[in-house]
C-alpha cells in the first residue's frame, strides 16, 4: 500500500524531476527486491511502493 498523506506533505514524486536525486541513491530508501523494484522509506510509513525513481522534499543523499 501507499501512505498518500505522506507522500503529500513531502511531495513526494514518482519520477524524480531533480537531476542526479532520486530514492534509488537516498539514504532514507530501503531497496525492494531488485534495482528497479518499489522499495519503501524510513520517512514514508507503512508504504510499500516507493520507486526507485522517484524523489520527495526528504532526501538526503547516500554517502
Ligand atoms: Fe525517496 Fe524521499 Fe524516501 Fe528519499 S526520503 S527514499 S527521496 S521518498
Amino acid at each position: 500500500g501507499t501512505n498518500a498523506s505522506m507522500r503529500k506533505a513531502f511531495n513526494y514524486q514518482e519520477v524524480s524531476k531533480t537531476a542526479g536525486k532520486n530514492c534509488a541513491n537516498c539514504a532514507q530508501f530501503i531497496p525492494g527486491a531488485s534495482a528497479s523494484a518499489a522499495g519503501a522509506c524510513k520517512v514514508i510509513p507503512g508504504d510499500s511502493e516507493i520507486q526507485p525513481t522517484g524523489y520527495c522534499d526528504a532526501y538526503i543523499v547516500k554517502k
